[in-house]
């Protein structure tokens, strides 16, 4: 079987910010996306804007996602893999797909203990039977969230090619074909860079995405990376 190469997701997950008026920025982001054909465009707004943005996203090309999954969900809410897990198949029960977020924190990583962290939150959060329909799993280090700091292209690398090997020993085949994004500080300065990382099939990002310029800057480096290789 011939495995088509994976169509990169930039994912904006606005968590509680943005108002009504914000559906002027979400609309120049949905003008924009017209202009990117080679990259899916995910908007995760605040719970209150669900209904406003879902129906000025209505036939354009921008997904609108809704969240439940972070690093903070984990760390306020004691949120385990387990319930990860369950959210992920009630997500996909109700014909959804899911974003697993996986990350290690700065002391774990000081502590070189970041792939095995992160393997045990695969293990424990991902879902028998996860296919690339219902499963998108993103690599957000804890310590990179809103802090302006990145991991290194090679730490990044290490980690994402670890991912992708665990999904695959799980999932057989079907892992190969699974998106894994990478999160944390993501910025059009530095898009490139981690795009480049093999295995890093696209974005989750946070602060850059409340601003449509700095949003689809982001986004368009995955477009035209992904029509350099289509
Ligand atoms: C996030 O909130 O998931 C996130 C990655 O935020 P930021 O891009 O601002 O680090």
């Amino acid at each position: 079987m011939v495995r088509l190469p994976r169509r990169p997701l930039v994912a904006g997950n606005w968590k509680m910010n943005g108002l009504r008026s914000s559906t002027a920025e979400f609309s120049r982001i949905v003008e924009g996306a017209r202009k990117l054909a080679a990259v899916d465009l995910m908007i995760c707004p605040p719970a209150t804007l669900l209904v406003l943005f879902a129906a000025a996203a209505k036939g354009a090309p921008v997904l609108i996602g809704a969240q439940d999954g972070h690093a903070e969900r984990r760390s306020y809410h004691h949120e385990t893999d387990a319930d990860v897990r369950a959210k992920a198949l009630a997500a996909r029960r109700a014909g959804l797909c899911a974003i697993v977020c996986v990350g290690e924190t700065r002391a774990e990583r000081e502590d070189q203990r970041a792939l095995a962290v992160v393997g045990t939150q695969l293990d424990g959060s991902v879902p028998d039977g996860a296919t690339a329909e219902n499963l998108v799993v993103a690599y957000e280090p804890v310590w990179a969230i809103g802090s302006g700091l990145t991991p290194t292209p090679s730490d990044v690398a290490q980690m994402h090619a670890f991912i992708r090997q665990r999904l695959g020993l799980r999932l057989g085949e079907e892992g190969q074909g699974i998106r894994i994004l990478y999160g944390g500080s993501v910025k059009p300065s530095n898009a490139k860079e981690l795009m480049h990382v093999a295995n890093v099939d696209g974005a989750l990002v946070g602060g850059a995405s409340l601003k449509a310029d700095e949003f689809l800057a982001i986004a368009s480096v995955y477009d035209q990376q992904s029509r350099n290789i289509g």
